[in-house]
């Protein structure tokens, strides 16, 4: 009896923590995320040396675009949540877009987030605001914390629980490890094009500060306000769990990712918008790669699924 005790393999821990694990979050941390802020303030700065033209808001706008949509359509959509089937060389493009915005390697990206959905605005979520105390210093502490504070130190979420999916995947893994790089890239080709525009090693700087360092700056910022932001204010069309919001405003800056409210209520919906007027750039390049036989299985909610979610009025029973 003793022996089938201690024979008896341990229970998966959901979450690991060591002093390894923790030193690479805080280098992280430093370079992907303090650096930014850094890197924009140089961009300022160096407006002095050369002037923000056509070639600097081309690579902002155009990198943001590539990198967004590869976090939200990629990250989010189709590894984290697996609304649609995609063809082999566009979840490569996507794993590989998505890795360029700086927010951590693929698989760990969408550990974090599974693990979010499973406890939102409860103990055990990464990023939650709604769990540092009342009142105004509260809240105040939520915001810094679920927008930033957070991944300076957190529990590691383990892989083998949360993406056994995705560790399978050998084409995924191949990515993942490669996430120092891919990041790299993404600095390096628009300081090329700057330099190559420019002919100089200004438009070269330039490019690397705008289309580079300004662009993870400023889509860090909007994922980062959809965390908590988007756990605090907005509407709330539909009953969940969780605090989640929409900011239906903020839904072209955010690529469709400010549905959150909608997106916690049919998390398995490819559609964060829900409704064709609801705009969301990440459904339209899903639909486009539908319509280009690249996407298949999204896996729309039903009207009846809908209504049935639908948040009733304070006080009235069903
Ligand atoms: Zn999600
Ligand atoms: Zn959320």
């Amino acid at each position: 009896m003793t022996d089938a005790v201690i024979d008896r393999p341990e229970p998966r821990r959901k979450t690991i923590s060591s002093p390894y694990i923790h030193k690479l979050q805080r280098r992280h941390f430093l370079l992907f995320d303090v650096a930014p802020i850094l890197g924009t303030a140089a961009a300022v700065a160096f407006l002095w040396v050369h002037p923000f033209g056509w070639t600097e808001a081309g690579l902002l706008v155009g990198f943001w675009l590539l990198t967004g949509l590869g976090v939200t359509v990629g990250y989010h959509r189709l590894f984290t949540h697996r609304t649609f089937k995609a063809a082999p060389s566009v979840e490569v493009a996507l794993a590989v877009l998505g890795s360029m915005a700086g927010q951590g390697a693929v698989i760990s990206w969408v550990a974090l987030h599974r693990r979010h959905h499973e406890f939102s605005d409860r103990e055990g979520d990464p990023h939650s605001p709604n769990l540092s105390g009342g009142g105004f210093v509260g809240a105040v502490k939520g915001l810094a914390h679920s927008h930033f504070l957070w991944m300076r130190r957190h529990e590691y979420p383990n892989v083998v629980h949360y993406a056994p999916d995705l560790i399978k995947n050998r084409r995924l893994v191949r990515v993942a490890r490669l996430y120092y790089w891919w990041v790299a890239l993404g600095l390096a080709v628009p300081a090329l094009i700057g330099g190559l525009v420019d002919l100089s090693w200004q438009g070269a700087v330039s490019g690397l500060l705008w289309g580079g360092l300004v662009r993870i700056f400023v889509l860090e910022h909007i994922v980062w306000a959809i965390n908590s932001g988007l756990h605090m204010v907005g509407t709330r069309p539909y009953e969940s769990r969780e605090n989640s919001r929409n900011g239906g405003i903020f839904a072209l800056l955010t690529l469709g990712e400010s549905w959150h409210n909608n997106h916690h209520a049919f998390p398995e919906s490819p559609s964060f918008g829900l409704d064709w007027y609801r705009l969301d750039p990440g459904f339209w390049l899903i639909r486009a790669l539908q319509t280009g036989g690249l996407a298949s299985d999204l896996k729309t909610p039903s009207p009846e699924r809908r209504q049935a979610r639908r948040a009733r009025p304070a006080g009235a029973e069903s």
